[in-house]
């Protein structure tokens, strides 16, 4: 709790994390009818909103039962009564008010193709590890993955209240006797796991490091609650914020046919209002938002940041894990849906010069962004600069926050790495201080530019 009001205080509600009126050179960001982009990032004016969750660990662990625990628990739900209806994500309201939003595809499929498809739509995970069994194949697959998005994680040792499969020594069984308000997994299973998880790289608070662990049981709900804290305080320490207004930006969960409304597709709102009339562009269709449903099918009139919301009226079924922007018009969406149909590469959202032999003489630069949309806006910024013979060239770019890989890859080709509204984990910032690579970070695109202008500077005559 102390972790909770420590942070509270340098990142409290509705702080502007911006500074608006400098838009500089990035309004040459400005949107068209030609494309979309995210709005520019020097304009957001961010509110802290519910963490996106994904729960994951290895098969029969308990990431379904505690999914439902969770679903049952909600406040809404037990008001509403009603049967949820799966829309591949749902809202946990708590009795404090405060909500949590859960991916509910288990299992690392889901995160791995969101992430895949460019989506950065996980703000933490939740590593489920069965206390009785201990961290297995999966178990370590789900940690890479986490770990090379550079997602917070916090691990729920569940099945605490079966009793161990080894023997409880006098000093295991003292130690649960102290521990009376959670007598779930026994000493030594508690402490194996955390052996074996730190063994996996998990620097866990019991051994010094930034990962909290929390026993479970998905079945009677014991310590539910105090993972559900834990995930607000992680919320917190890791700043989830989202703008509530302006244009919506939103991610796609799922899409299929419904019988009597058409082409659905569920969407997590990212930044801005959801609202009825609403137009949405996502991968090459557009639909105007006829009605908006929550997991319970209640019809619903706005969505803020964080909402999984059900949205109808569709031309065509988007694809699981694209971007969807607002557009200002039917005629904007359907022009921008047009345009991008012809150029296909450009919505890939990774650009690799290496392989090509492009590029020549310069600073080299990886980017990555939160969205494929703003690593475009980003690569495209820098090549509008750098009409021809760049002194800046984009060696590589990609959604997602900077990984060992991205580090390597500058290191090796000499680059720089522009970080545009994504973090760096520790590990892989002291892997670029020992390979003296340079990450600069920002969330304002001409901010990021200016950096990288002193850095080229140093080197190289910098081309206007
Ligand atoms: P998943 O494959 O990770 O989604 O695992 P499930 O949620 O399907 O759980 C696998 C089995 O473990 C089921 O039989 C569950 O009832 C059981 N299980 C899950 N959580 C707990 C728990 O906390 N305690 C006990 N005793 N059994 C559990």
């Amino acid at each position: 709790m102390c972790r909770l009001r420590q942070i509270g205080c340098s990142l409290g509600p509705g702080r502007l994390l911006s500074s608006r009126g400098k838009r500089g050179r990035a309004s040459q960001t400005t949107p068209t009818t030609r494309d979309l982009f995210p709005r520019d990032r020097s304009t957001l004016c961010l509110k802290p909103r519910p963490p996106v969750v994904t729960v994951m660990g290895h098969v029969d662990h308990g990431k379904t039962t505690l999914l439902d625990w969770l679903r049952k628990t909600s406040v809404a739900e037990r008001e509403a009564g009603g049967i949820t209806q799966h829309i591949g994500a749902f809202s946990v309201q708590l009795s404090t008010g405060e909500r949590l939003t859960f991916l509910d595809t288990p299992g690392h499929a889901a995160f791995s193709s969101m992430r895949a498809r460019g989506a950065s739509l996980t703000d933490i995970a939740v590593l489920v590890v069965a206390g009785d069994d201990g961290v297995m194949v999966q178990t370590r697959e789900c940690v890479d993955l986490v770990r090379s998005a550079g997602v917070p994680l916090v691990v729920a040792i569940n099945k605490c209240d079966k009793p161990g499969a080894e023997p409880v020594s006098l000093p295991a069984l003292l130690h649960s006797l102290g521990s009376l308000l959670q007598p779930c997994v026994p000493y030594n299973e508690k402490e194996r796991v955390e052996e074996e998880l730190l063994q996996c790289g998990v620097q866990l608070e019991r051994f010094g490091g930034d990962v909290q662990s929390v026993r479970i049981s998905a079945v009677t709900g014991r310590g539910v609650p105090q993972l559900e804290e834990a995930l607000l305080a992680e919320a917190e320490l890791n700043a989830v914020m989202g703008d509530p207004s302006g244009p919506v930006e939103a991610v796609v969960i799922e899409s299929h046919v419904d019988r009597g409304l058409g082409p659905v597709a569920s969407v997590v709102v990212r930044h801005g209002t959801l609202e009825c009339g609403a137009v949405l562009v996502a991968g090459r269709t557009w639909g105007k938002v006829r009605a908006m449903f929550d997991e319970r099918r209640k019809p619903m009139r706005e969505a803020p940041p964080s909402t999984p919301v059900l949205t109808v009226g569709w031309r065509d079924l988007p694809t699981s894990g694209d971007n969807c922007l607002q557009a200002d018009s039917e005629s904007a969406a359907r022009s921008m849906v047009q345009h991008r149909a012809s150029t296909p590469a450009r919505l890939s959202g990774v650009r690799e010069n290496r392989e090509s032999g492009e590029g020549g003489e310069g600073v080299g630069v990886v980017v990555k962004g939160d969205m494929v949309g703003s690593v475009e806006v980003v690569v495209q910024v820098l090549e509008k600069r750098q009409p021809e013979g760049a002194a800046v060239r984009v060696i590589h770019s990609g959604v997602g926050a900077v990984t060992d890989s991205d580090v390597e890859l500058a290191a090796s080709t000499g680059s720089v790495i522009l970080a545009f509204g994504v973090s760096s984990t520790k590990s892989v910032k002291a892997l670029a201080r020992q390979k003296n690579v340079t990450i600069h970070s920002h969330t304002v695109i001409y901010k990021l530019l200016e950096l990288l202008k002193e850095h080229v500077k140093g080197t190289l005559p910098w081309r206007e």
